[in-house]
Order: structure tokens, then sequence, then C-alpha cells
């Protein structure tokens, strides 16, 4: 590893302050007098600034950033004791579930390496992240809830750029990373706000579309695929645009293609394979290949990573079963772009996904009252994790599958139908 250098230089100033525009205006739509906290790694500097900006002008009141560092999560598997791996900094997240509840944004700006950890020892990774996702849990669960108004939003740092890009010197690889960010992101368009109008709009459609057939099972089939995914009762689609039960209409996600919504964790059956890598904590997870009965995988395969997936699998109770299915058409503009991010954000709007664990509350036609126990009742699953993999492609088609057994088909081909 070498040491790292300023790379910002190959990224576009004008589009970096338009990621920053939509990041305030569109990801978190960020109120008048309310606070945002925010997290970045250390290479993100220069968009942060731009946010902070920003979020200044449009009324925030206090911005608290938080910023990680690649060679310092490192010295940590390398230099701290075994002991350590099951510690979490537990007072920070009691500290920010009091920031929500007090209405604090949240906003998350990812651009480290993902494959960071992928020379450390798995047992340490997963027992840090595991330490991490418990402590994490209840200020979590007021985001998955939508308590407040959130944002992600990716910044080009050298590390990923150099994996998504290997081909080319640092800069030249920063330089198309960002490229595809801000495409990715609409901040390449003269008028980025009306731009994600539209978008937001065509999503929309589709939501009210599916919510409109009330579909009791979704059914995937194509190349080692033969997938009946239950709906949960009473789920909602979701995808674009959010509101929020603090009042404000965010976008969680900055790019975003998806219409996701909760599966019924006890009704699944069937096999899958995965269409495309999944980056996880470091690890890359090809080829998954798993079984399902009542829900549950009760089989599953990797060409590789295989060791860390089981490992996943075993997290809790709820982590075999799933919390999320989301479509996403094989023509959208990440997936045209032929680009793997080995990033979640970008990667799973490229595809049709499925993930394991944690389910949304907010996915029910009642989203903002449920409670935990509806949830649960109505099939919506719980765990510490939740992991988004890939299952679309131009061979998949899908089929909405009513009570009755009446079938319409909703994809051919991984295209709308
Ligand atoms: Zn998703
Ligand atoms: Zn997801």
């Amino acid at each position: 590893m070498t040491m790292p250098h300023d790379s910002s230089a190959a990224i576009d100033p004008v589009k970096l302050d338009r990621l920053a525009e939509i990041a305030v205006k569109v990801g978190l739509r960020l109120q008048e007098g309310q606070d945002l906290f925010l997290t970045a790694p250390v290479a993100a500097l220069p968009l942060v600034r731009r946010i902070v900006e920003h979020a200044y002008k449009a009324g925030a009141g206090l911005v608290t950033p938080l910023f990680s560092d690649e060679l310092i999560t490192l010295a940590r598997y390398r230099f701290g004791h075994d002991a350590g791996f099951d510690r979490a900094a537990g007072w920070l997240y009691d500290g920010l579930g009091k920031a929500f509840a007090a209405n604090t944004a949240r906003l998350a700006i990812v651009g480290d390496n993902p494959m960071l950890l992928s020379g450390e020892d798995p047992a340490k990774v997963s027992r840090a992240s595991k330490a991490n996702s418990v402590a994490y849990q209840p200020a979590l669960e007021k985001i998955t809830g939508f308590d407040i108004n959130w944002n992600i939003v990716a910044y080009p740092g050298a590390s990923w750029a150099k994996l998504v890009f290997p081909g080319e010197n640092e800069a030249g690889a920063v330089a198309k990373l960002a490229d595809a960010i801000f495409a990715a992101s609409r901040a390449d368009v003269a008028d980025p706000i009306a731009a994600w109008e539209a978008h937001n709009a065509a999503l929309r459609q589709r939501r009210k579309w599916l919510n409109e057939q009330r579909f009791h099972a979704l059914h995937f089939t194509g190349p080692g695929t033969d997938l009946t995914v239950g709906l949960a009762d009473q789920h909602d689609w979701q995808g674009g645009a959010s509101f929020a039960k603090n009042g404000i209409t965010c976008n969680p996600n900055i790019p975003t293609e998806e219409v996701f919504t909760t599966p019924h964790a006890r009704r699944v059956e069937g096999h899958v394979r995965s269409t495309k890598p999944l980056s996880y904590q470091g690890t890359l997870i090809e080829d998954i290949a798993v079984r399902f009965e009542g829900g549950r995988i009760v089989e599953a395969k990797a060409s590789r990573g295989e060791a860390v997936l089981n490992k996943v699998l075993d997290t809790d109770e709820g982590s075999r079963r799933l919390g999320e299915v989301a479509l996403v058409p094989h023509s959208s503009p990440i997936s045209k772009s032929g680009i793997l991010f080995y990033n979640t954000l970008f990667d799973e709007n490229a595809s049709c996904h499925i993930a394991l664990g944690q389910c949304y509350s907010k996915c029910f036609v009642d989203g903002p009252t449920v409670t935990p126990e509806q949830v649960a009742a109505r099939g919506g699953n719980k765990s510490f994790i939740h992991i988004d993999w890939m299952i679309g492609s131009d061979k998949i088609d899908i089929d909405g599958v009513h009570e009755d057994g009446r079938r319409v088909p909703v994809f051919r081909k991984g295209e709308w139908a």
C-alpha cells in the first residue's frame, strides 16, 4: 500500500459541487434548523467541504462530521489485541440514537476500498462486524424505519478507483470513477434537481402499478434460478423518494434505480444463483447458489468466499431469510455502464436483487405506524444484517402470482414486461 496522496485534481469541481447540492437538496432535503451528522472517509474531504457549505446555506443548525481512514482501520487488524475485536463504540451509537430521536439528519459518504479487509483474518472481520452491528442496531432501526431523513452518496476515493479500473494510473482511475459516479447520480446534467424530479416520477409509476396488483408472490426463472418469493402481507412497494416519519421526503440512496418491497420471511421456495459478485466487507463472494425451504436458506454454495458466506448466514435467526426483494431493469444506466463497482450502492442498481436479513418496516401500507409485532406477524424479517445480492440479468423472467394462482408477466428477459 502506498501513502494516500491527493488525486482530487482529477475530479471535475463543478460536478462535485452539483453532487454535494444533490446530497443536501434531493438526498436529504435538509430542513432549516435541522442538525446533520455525517460520516466519510478522509479521502472524501473535498466533497464533505462542499456538502457542509450547501448544508449551512440550506439553513442547517449544526453539521457534525466523523471521518474514517483506511490505514487507521488496517492498524486495528495489524496491531490490535485479539479481545478488542468483540468491541464496538457503543457510546457513540447511543449518542447517535439520541441525535436521531432529536431529528438529526444522517448522511453517509462511501468511497473507501471495498476490498480493504480482504487480506485480514476473516474471523476477526466477522467478530468486529457483529459487535458493531449489535451496538448500532437501536440507532440503525431509526434509519431503516425512516424516523428521519437520511442519504448515502459516493466519492471516488483513489483505492476504490484503482480496484474498479485496475488498468489506469491513479489519476486516470479517479477521473473515470468520478465520471461514473456523476453520471449515475445525475450530477452530469445542467439541472440535476429537475432530472431527479423526473426520475422519481418514473419510479413512482412502477411502484403504483405493483401496489395496485397486490401480488401474493413473485416467481423468478432463469439460468440456475427457479425461485418463488412470497410477498409480506400488506407489503408496499417503495422506490425513489421516501417519506420519512419526521415529515420530510428524502432520497435515501444516490444513485437509485430500484423499486423494492418486503418479502414474506416464511414463504420463499426454490433455488437462485447470483449474477454478479458480492463484495462483503472486503471479501468477494462469487457464484452464490442457495436453496430455500419455508423461507429459510437450507443450502448455500459459492465458487469464491463460501466460508464467509456461511459465516454470514449463521449471524442470527433472521440471516438465512429474506428482508428485501428489488426490481431493476437490465437496461438501467448503471447496468449499461458495464462497470462492476464492488459497492452495493451502485451494483444493486444494476440488477434485480434480494437481501438477506433485516426488512424495511417502511415497505408496509401503514409503514409510518406499523409496530415490530405487526411486521413480524405479516412476514417481515428481523436480523442484524442486511446484505443485498444480485440475481437479475437479461435472461431473467419474473411473473407476479396472485393468491388464486393467476399469473401476470412483470419482467421478460430482464426488462419490464
Ligand atoms: Zn435494494
Ligand atoms: Zn437492500
